[in-house]
């Protein structure tokens, strides 16, 4: 069985860039960006443990489990110029 897989969805309109998450994120799957902004390149490193979700002061994250069977619309990787 496949490990199940996390996307991390941050509203940046209602993101201060406080650094909390990626402060506290024990897998270094949210890091800051240059202007202090909470950054995600790479979302499969993210164990769903929702500590970053709990406490963001701001409610920002979500965090979205992603179903391996394509039950929820994937995103466009590969398509170019569509
Ligand atoms: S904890 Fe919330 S408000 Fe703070 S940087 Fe992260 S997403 Fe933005
Ligand atoms: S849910 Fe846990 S592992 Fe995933 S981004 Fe948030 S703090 Fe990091």
């Amino acid at each position: 069985m496949a490990r199940k897989q996390y996307r991390v969805e941050i509203k940046y309109d209602w993101c201060k860039s406080c650094g909390i998450c990626f402060n506290v994120c024990p897998t270094k799957t949210i890091v800051g960006g240059e202007l202090g902004e909470p950054v995600v390149p790479d979302h499969s490193t993210c164990t769903g443990c929702l500590v970053c979700e709990n406490l963001c002061p701001d409610f920002a994250i979500n965090i979205v489990e992603v179903k391996p069977e394509g039950t929820e619309k994937q995103e466009k990787a590969g398509v170019e110029n569509a």
